[in-house]
């Protein structure tokens, strides 16, 4: 059953071992970060630097694994229609809207709508890591300079996930101008046996 995550929100759930994740942008140019904790010890989590570091790429896609803190397997892709993700940005926060797009007003972010969705599984802000960031469009050139642009996924591009150990997901559809085209879009997920 596929289940939507609204504009601007975020979704958390278990995936067991061997489970697969589908998280699909259903109208294009649609960004969801997705982090993930051992269900059996939440201390172990999605580590982007063993990540870059054991897949030997800053750009990871169908193939390659996600990788923990503890250099174990927590997924990995089987497919990704897309092909571009980003892992070197953190979720997008209060702090990110104050200090980049110079707005104090409240904005929502992927890092409050991780936290709270993840608040069920005892998960709390200062434990969310650099989250995987599905379908970010980061460019950087040979100095090192990034830029976000907008994601060239197209409505209906997915990525599929299988789970390596039992896990904890928080997923969003993200809240960030930039990231995504200008514009917020949903996020669709299914968890297939
Ligand atoms: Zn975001």
């Amino acid at each position: 059953m596929i289940q939507e995550i609204p504009i601007q929100s975020g979704a958390a759930f278990r995936l067991k071992k061997g489970q697969k994740l589908k998280v699909i942008d259903p109208k294009g140019q649609q960004v969801s970060d997705m982090v993930l904790f051992n269900a059996n010890d939440k201390r172990e989590k999605i580590s982007s630097g063993k990540t870059l570091d054991f897949e030997e790429s800053i750009l990871i896609t169908k193939g390659d694994f996600l990788w923990s803190n503890r250099s174990n397997k927590m997924m990995e892709i089987l497919e990704d229609t897309n092909g571009r993700n980003d892992f070197l940005l953190a979720p997008c926060s209060p702090e990110t809207f104050k200090i980049m797009y110079g707005n104090s007003d409240y904005h929502p972010s992927c890092f409050e709508n991780l936290y709270t969705n993840l608040e069920k599984f005892d998960i709390e802000p200062d434990d969310i890591p650099t989250a995987f960031n599905i379908f970010m469009n980061v460019q950087f050139d040979e100095n090192g300079k990034l830029s976000v642009d907008p994601p060239l996924s197209k409505a209906g591009d997915h990525v599929l996930f299988e789970a390596k150990m039992d896990l904890f997901v928080g997923l969003t559809a993200c809240s960030a101008e930039d990231s995504n085209g200008g514009s917020f879009k949903p996020i669709h997920y299914e968890i297939l046996d």
